[in-house]
């Protein structure tokens, strides 16, 4: 085993890489979307919440 210094090394999550459904509370679009910023992409607005 080698080891990493934890602190220079990202570490990838298997999970976030799957696609998670949101949905905007500006237009009511639901959509999936991936990644920390999440804009509708209809609407365009950060404002959106995670289904
Ligand atoms: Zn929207």
């Amino acid at each position: 085993m080698c080891l990493v210094d934890s602190s220079t090394t990202v570490d990838i999550d298997s999970g976030d890489f799957s696609p998670a459904e949101y949905y905007c509370i500006e237009c009511k679009n639901k959509f999936k979307a991936l990644g920390k910023k999440i804009r509708c992409p209809s609407c365009m607005s950060a404002n959106v919440k995670k289904a």
